[in-house]
C-alpha cells in the first residue's frame, strides 16, 4: 500500500536517515519508535511531503509520491500541539477538511456527528476549543483528521503534550478509535496510519507493527508481541526497558530436550550459563527457527536475561545458579523488583529481576542464591 525504499536524508552533511525501507499494508498501524534524534520525525515528514528525501522512493498504491505536493496527497495529520483553530468551535474545526472538499451541508453534518461519536465527543459540536481539556482537544484534532477519510493518517507524538492521566486514557482509546475509523468514514480496509513516538508503552498499545529506529537506521521490525518476546539487539532490548544485557562467549552448542532445540553454554561474568533460546530471529519475526548446530561456533554474543528469569535456588540445583548480594527490593504490588549484584568490583554484574511478592527475599546487603531459567535467557544479535 505505502512503500518506502532506501530513504536517505542528511542535514548539513549529517546523515539523519541512512537507507530506510518498509512496506505498510492497507489498514496497518505502523509505529516508528526510537530515541530522540533517531530520525523518526524526519521520516514522517518525508512521507507527509513536508521534507524531501535525498534518495529513495515513496510509492502509495502504485503511485510515485515524490512529485505530489503535501495537499494533493490526501493525508491526515495529528501533531503534538493540536494545531486546532482556537477561535472556532468544535464543529467548525472538525468540518474544516470537508469544507475544503466542498461537501454538501447535510453530508458534512452527518460525517462530523460520526467522527465526534467515534472519538467519544458526541454532542460537543458547539463547545469552544478553549473549554476543552488537552485530551479532548487532541480527540478533536483526531476527528478533524479522520473526517475526510484520509488515504494515510500521520501522527507525530500526538500524546506528547498531555499529562500522565490523560495520556494513559487516550493511549488506551487510540487503537480502538483508529481500528473503528475505517468503517465509520468509509474505508473498509481500515485507516492506514504511521505514528511516531519515543514511548515504548505507547508503541506497544497502539501498533500493529513497530519499526525500532536507531541513528537513522531500522534496528528491528515486528509486532509488539514479537519485539517483546525476542528483541533482536542489545539496543532494542535496552530501549524496551530490558536492562539485563551482558556479553558472553559461546563455549558449546548441543541438542536440547526437543529434537529441533539447541542448547548453548555461554561463558559470562555470571559464570557459565545454559541458554535454550527458541530462536535468534533476525528482524524479530515470530517464527521459531531452530538454530543450526555449530552456529557461529565459539563467537562473541550478547545475552538478555529476562526480568522473570530468576528463582530462589533450591539446595540441590546446579544449572544456571548464581550467587549474589541483594542491593535493593522494590515493592510493585503483584511483584517485586530485586536488584542483585554478582561478582567483585572487577567483573561486577547488576541484575534486576521481577519476582512474585509472595516470595520472601533476604534484606539488602544479604547474600542470595538464584537460578536462572534457561528458556528466559535470549541470545541477541551483534555482540
Ligand atoms: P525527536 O523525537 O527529538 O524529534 P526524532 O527521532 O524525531 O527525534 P528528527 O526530528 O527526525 O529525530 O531529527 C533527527 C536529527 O536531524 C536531529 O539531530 C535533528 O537535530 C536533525 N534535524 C531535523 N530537522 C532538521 C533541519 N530542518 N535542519 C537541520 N537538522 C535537522
Amino acid at each position: 500500500m505505502l512503500e518506502f525504499t532506501d530513504i536517505e536524508k542528511s542535514f548539513e552533511g549529517q546523515p539523519v536517515l541512512r537507507g530506510v525501507s518498509y512496506t505498510l499494508a492497507a489498514g496497518e498501524i505502523l509505529v516508528l519508535l526510537g530515541p530522540s534524534g533517531c530520525g523518526k520525525t524526519t521520516l514522517l515528514r518525508i512521507i507527509a511531503g513536508l521534507e524531501t528525501a535525498d534518495a529513495g522512493q515513496l510509492i502509495l498504491d502504485g503511485e510515485d509520491l515524490t512529485k505530489t505536493a503535501v495537499h494533493e496527497r490526501g493525508f491526515g495529520f495529528v501533531f503534538q500541539d493540536y494545531a486546532l483553530f482556537p477561535h472556532k468551535n468544535v464543529y467548525d474545526n472538525v468540518v474544516f477538511g470537508l469544507r475544503m472538499q466542498k461537501w454538501s451541508l447535510e453530508k458534512m453534518r452527518a460525517r462530523v456527528d460520526q467522527v465526534l461519536a467515534l472519538v467519544g465527543l458526541a454532542g460537543f459540536d458547539e463547545r469552544s476549543i478553549h473549554d476543552l481539556s488537552g485530551g479532548e482537544q487532541q480527540r478533536v484534532a483526531l476527528a478533524r483528521a479522520l473526517a475526510p477519510a484520509p488515504r494515510l493518517l500521520l501522527l507525530d507524538e500526538p500524546l506528547g503534550a498531555l499529562d500522565r492521566a490523560l495520556r494513559e486514557r487516550l493511549m488506551l482509546d487510540l487503537r480502538t478509535i483508529l481500528k473503528d475509523a475505517g468503517s465509520v468514514v468509509g474505508r473498509p480496509e481500515g485507516i492506514t496510519a504511521v505514528y511516531v513516538t519515543h514511548d515504548q508503552a505507547e508503541a506497544f498499545a497502539i501498533a500493529d507493527q513497530v519499526v525500532v529506529m536507531n541513528e537513522g537506521q531500522i534496528e528491528q521490525v515486528g509486532s509488539p508481541t514479537a519485539l517483546y518476546r525476542q528483541p533482536a539487539t542489545p539496543f532494542v532490548a535496552r530501549f524496551l526497558g530490558m536492562g539485563n544485557v551482558l556479553e558472553g562467549m559461546i563455549k558449546e552448542i548441543s541438542r536440547g530436550d526437543a529434537e529441533t532445540q539447541r542448547e548453548f553454554v555461554i561463558e559470562t561474568a555470571l559464570g557459565d550459563l545454559v541458554v535454550s533460546p527458541l530462536s535468534l530471529s533476525p528482524g524479530g519475526g515470530e517464527k521459531q527457527v531452530p538454530l543450526p548446530l555449530g552456529w557461529v561456533g565459539g563467537g562473541k554474543v550478547s545475552l538478555l536475561i529476562r526480568p522473570e528469569a530468576g528463582r530462589v535456588a533450591g539446595a540441590d540445583e546446579v544449572e544456571n545458579v548464581i550467587h549474589g548480594v541483594v542491593v535493593d527490593v522494590s515493592f510493585r504490588g503483584r511483584y517485586q523488583i530485586v536488584t542483585i549484584r554478582v561478582g567483585d568490583a572487577v567483573g561486577e554484574v547488576v541484575l534486576k529481576l521481577e519476582m512474585e511478592t509472595a516470595v520472601s527475599l533476604p534484606n539488602p546487603g544479604q547474600p542470595i542464591t538464584l537460578s536462572l531459567d534457561k528458556a528466559a535467557i535470549l541470545l541477541l544479535e551483534g555482540g
